[in-house]
Parts: structure tokens; C-alpha cells; sequence
């Protein structure tokens, strides 16, 4: 028997655990796209502060692998999968075969339009290598604008004030994807950000960058105000990678539509994590669970269920996305 899982992130180290958990005998394999080892999302505003160094972000998950007998092939992005030969093609040209594939590729975060035309200006908080680019830059900048709602702006504008960098923060307002925090918990944790002397600007858009000479840009706010700067983070909202999947078979909605048992039409693929969008057998509606706990849990059921557990998940309110991670948000900023 032949596991492929795709994505390194809680989700994927979660499956290839469990399948070997309950198939001693099995090959298991899983293939990422990232270089460097599994490492802890949520830390990555840290990293960026100096808070933490790269040791400090090591996911503990990851640890076992080679223990486990799971084989982590790194640098492998998926970009085809032929679900009639049972065949993943990767961007470097090689390929696996499986029995049973689960897709944890997770999310990538959204450009806001006017970005686009400015690929020099801004930088992605997202993966590990992003956090370190940031940080790189942010050492050779003054001011930096943050855009992005939510809890992933505030701890990206956070990790930039702690840094030393002068901070804009572009909040656009409240996530149009995964779990806000409560209003309450953001307008306080938002006030604390302003009296560490972070300006913040709610409710209004990127209308435009301008590149000024390679190394100053002007951001220019859908209410027609100007802020000049040295660098824009990118802290936005994270949709499912899943683009790979075309022409697979495998149905997708804004995810990789799954059943409770965490299986698409395809009765031998199965995807959890940030990337899945899962029917909750009470509420009886599909939807993603973005977090880290959640990605954990349908990890290691998808794991499971390929393996022959035939386990219902069952979503929880704990399942959403909370701080897991270090102190308290309010806390955090205060620090
Ligand atoms: C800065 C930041 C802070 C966060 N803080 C928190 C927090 O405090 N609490 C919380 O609950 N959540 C937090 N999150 C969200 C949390 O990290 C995600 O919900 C979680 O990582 C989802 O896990 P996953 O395994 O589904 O996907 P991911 O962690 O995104 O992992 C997916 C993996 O798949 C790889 N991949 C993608 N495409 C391909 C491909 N085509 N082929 C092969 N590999 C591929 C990616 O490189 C990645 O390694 C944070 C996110 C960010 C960006």
C-alpha cells in the first residue's frame, strides 16, 4: 500500500502519521513544495520580531518522521494529478504513484488588485521563507504599510512595530474568509497597537502603489490619501491551493469538497486541513475550518480513513481558529 500526502503544514504531517499509526506495512510518502523542515505557521510574526529565532519555530510534529518511516520529499510542488493512473506530476518534472492521496496543500493568501502592478513594493507573511524575506527587508526600511484584516494584520503590523519599523496599518475591514475574532477582542487589541504608535487605518483599501524610484513606494487609500514607504506586508486572508487539482476529477468548490468521512467524489483521494471544504453532518452545509487545531484533527481523520478507520468528523467550536500559540493576543500587543 502506497500513502502520497501533499503539503507539509499540521494537516499533512497529521495524515501521514495516522496512516502509519494504523498501516505498519505501508509506504508512506509525503511530498511538499517547501525546502525547509515543518515549522510553525503561527510563530512566523515572532521570527519577523526577533522574538523568536528559527530553532523556536520547528513544529515538534515533524520531528519523527524518518522514525515513523515517513519519507519527506521536500522542493516537490504537485501540479497535475491524474486520478485515472493514480499519478501526481510534480513541477520539477518527476511523479509518484499512490493507492491514496490526501490533499493538505493549505492556503495562499490574497493580492489585493492594485498590487499587481508593483511586484517590488510588497512582501507575503505567509510561509517560513516569506517571514524571513520580511524581516531581511524590514531591517533595511523605516516604514512599512501592513495590509490585511483581522488577526493576521495585527500580528503582522505587531511583529513591524517591534522591529523598530514605523507602522501604517491598512485593515480593510473583517474577513471575508475563515473565523474573525470577536469585534470586542479587535477594537482593544487595536487601540493597544495605536498607543505603541502603530497608525492604523480602518475600513479603507489599497486604491494604487506607485513606485517612486525602486525603494520608495506611494500607497494610495481607496479615500484618496497618500502614504509613502519602504515596503508593504501582505497579511491577508488565505485561500485554498488547489488550482493543481483542475482537470483531476476531484470537485471543488472555493475547496476541495469533501464528505464527513474527509473523501471527495474520488474514492481513493482525501484532503483536510485549510484547503478542505468539509460537510458538517450537523449543521448539513460544507464549509472550510481554517486554523491550525482544525487542520490537526482532519489531518489525522483523512489519515485514518485512508487507512481504513471510517471515522465521521465531527466539527466543534474549539475547532476554529484560536490563538494556540504563546501568550494572549492583548497580551502580545502589550508587550
Ligand atoms: C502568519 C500566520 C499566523 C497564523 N496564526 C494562527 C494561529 O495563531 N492560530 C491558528 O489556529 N491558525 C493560525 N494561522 C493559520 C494556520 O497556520 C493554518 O490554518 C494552518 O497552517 C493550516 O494548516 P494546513 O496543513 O491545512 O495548511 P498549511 O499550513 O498551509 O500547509 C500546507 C502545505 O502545503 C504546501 N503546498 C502548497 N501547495 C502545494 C503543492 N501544489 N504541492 C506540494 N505542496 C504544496 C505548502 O507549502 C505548505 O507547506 C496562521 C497563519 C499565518 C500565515
Amino acid at each position: 500500500m502506497r500513502y502520497l500526502i501533499l503539503g507539509s503544514g499540521p494537516a499533512g504531517i497529521a495524515a501521514a502519521k495516522a496512516a502509519r499509526k494504523l498501516d505498519k506495512d505501508a509506504e508512506v510518502l509525503l511530498a511538499t513544495e517547501e525546502h525547509a523542515a515543518p515549522y510553525l505557521r503561527p510563530l512566523l510574526p515572532d521570527l519577523v520580531s526577533g522574538e523568536r529565532e528559527l530553532p523556536g519555530v520547528a513544529d515538534p510534529q515533524g520531528k519523527n518522521l524518518a522514525d515513523l518511516k515517513v519519507r519527506l520529499l521536500g522542493g516537490k510542488r504537485a501540479r497535475r494529478v491524474d486520478s485515472a493512473k493514480n499519478r501526481v506530476t510534480f513541477s520539477d518534472g518527476t511523479e509518484e504513484t499512490y493507492n491514496f492521496l490526501c490533499v493538505a496543500t493549505g492556503g495562499r493568501p490574497i493580492l489585493p488588485l492594485a498590487l499587481m502592478g508593483a511586484p517590488g513594493s510588497f512582501l507575503f507573511l505567509n510561509s517560513l521563507g516569506d517571514a524571513q524575506r520580511v524581516r531581511e527587508r524590514a531591517m533595511r526600511s523605516d516604514t512599512t504599510v501592513v495590509y490585511g484584516p483581522g488577526y493576521l494584520g495585527i500580528e503582522a503590523a505587531r511583529a513591524m512595530r517591534k522591529l523598530g519599523n514605523q507602522v501604517i496599518w491598512i485593515n480593510p475591514g473583517l474577513p471575508r474568509f475563515g473565523n474573525p475574532i470577536s469585534g470586542e477582542v479587535e477594537a482593544r487589541v487595536t487601540d493597544q497597537l495605536r498607543a505603541r504608535g502603530v497608525k492604523v487605518h480602518e475600513g479603507t483599501e489599497i486604491a494604487d502603489v506607485i513606485d517612486v524610484d525602486g525603494k520608495n513606494y506611494e500607497v494610495v487609500t481607496a479615500g484618496g490619501g497618500t502614504i509613502r514607504c519602504h515596503l508593504v506586508v501582505v497579511a491577508t486572508e488565505r485561500l485554498p491551493n488547489i488550482g493543481f487539482l483542475d482537470g483531476s476529477g476531484v470537485k471543488a468548490g472555493a475547496g476541495v469538497l469533501v464528505d464527513e468521512y474527509l473523501r471527495t467524489n474520488v474514492s481513493n483521494i482525501y484532503a483536510a486541513g485549510d484547503c478542505a471544504e468539509v460537510y458538517d453532518v450537523n449543521r448539513r452545509e460544507s464549509r472550510i475550518n481554517f486554523g491550525w487545531r482544525s487542520a490537526i484533527k482532519q489531518g489525522q481523520l483523512a489519515g485514518e480513513n485512508m487507512a481504513g478507520g471510517g471515522k465521521v468528523y465531527i466539527k466543534n467550536a474549539e475547532d476554529y481558529f484560536g490563538l494556540l500559540f504563546g501568550t494572549p493576543l492583548l497580551e502580545r500587543v502589550k508587550a
